[in-house]
């Protein structure tokens, strides 16, 4: 690292955009990435919900800020890069948080199944490369897909996914860890870092009140990742800092 990125690095204080963070483990990452002196911009798809998450944290010293955004809105995808441009011009951290669980019963409609997709990847996805451009600017981007382990291919095929292997979630987060690889490769000498986290198994309205974690535990892979140093890995899977089989 040159002179000139250590005086940047000290001289900016680092931006983090968290999607689906008006609640569950986005709400909580964006707290712990707060917390470390991080400014946060919490994404929402409902706009209030966003400023109800903001001035909640706000209200607990951090310094956080309000985005309306669906990643499954092109528009909002726009806005979302246009909004960090201008009022911060870089992005140091952009943790894809917001998923979708739509399975129920496991009986998966193709129409269901499309939207698994458009939320758990290709949301993801056009964010990613929205922010491109203000995650090079940063003296160390860093981004961090939330997987989970029923994306692991190895772990569903031995079997572990119980009552979770459904077609869509498993199929999605499967797609969304090909995504934080290929990334990876294409960004392989540049500052950007992109990792795919599994949480665990977390008491949120998606993981169920019967998950042995709680969200502060829970948001720690995604943080951990979230700030990765230099020589920390990219292309990885992780699950509080053990690797896990893709
Ligand atoms: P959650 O409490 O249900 O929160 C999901 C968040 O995603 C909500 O903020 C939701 O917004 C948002 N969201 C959904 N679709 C969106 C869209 N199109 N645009 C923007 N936001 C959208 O679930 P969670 O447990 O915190 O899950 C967070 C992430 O962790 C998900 O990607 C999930 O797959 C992953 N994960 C969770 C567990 C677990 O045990 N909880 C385990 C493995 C992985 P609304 O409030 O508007 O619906």
């Amino acid at each position: 690292m040159s002179l000139f990125d250590i005086m940047i690095g000290m001289a900016q204080k680092k931006v983090a955009l968290i999607t689906g963070a008006n609640k569950g483990l986005g709400f909580e990452i964006s707290r712990q990435l707060g917390a470390k002196g991080i400014t946060v911009i919490l994404g929402a798809r409902d706009e209030t919900k966003a400023n109800a998450a903001a001035q909640k944290l706000q209200s607990e010293g951090l310094d956080a800020h309000a985005l309306k955004l669906d990643v499954t809105k092109a528009d909002d995808i726009a806005n979302a890069a246009e909004f960090v441009k201008q009022k911060f011009g870089v992005l140091d951290i952009l943790v894809n948080n917001a998923g979708v669980n739509l399975d129920g019963n496991g009986d998966v409609s193709a129409d269901s199944l499309r939207q698994s997709f458009e939320a758990n990847v290709i949301g993801p996805y056009a964010l990613t490369k929205a922010m491109l451009p203000l995650l090079k600017a940063s003296p160390g981007g860093r981004v961090v897909n939330q997987s989970s382990m029923l994306g692991s291919l190895t772990l569903i095929s031995n079997g572990q996914g119980g009552n979770w292997t459904t077609a869509g979630y498993t199929s999605s987060k499967a797609a969304l860890n090909m995504i934080t690889v290929v990334l990876a490769h294409e960004l392989k000498g540049t500052r950007v870092k992109v990792n795919s986290a599994h949480p665990g198994w977390v008491r949120t309205d998606m993981g169920g009140a019967n998950a042995p974690l709680d969200v502060a535990e829970g948001a720690k892979t995604a943080v951990g990742l979230a700030t990765l140093p230099d020589d920390g890995p990219s292309g990885s899977f992780m699950h509080l800092g053990k690797t896990l089989p893709w």
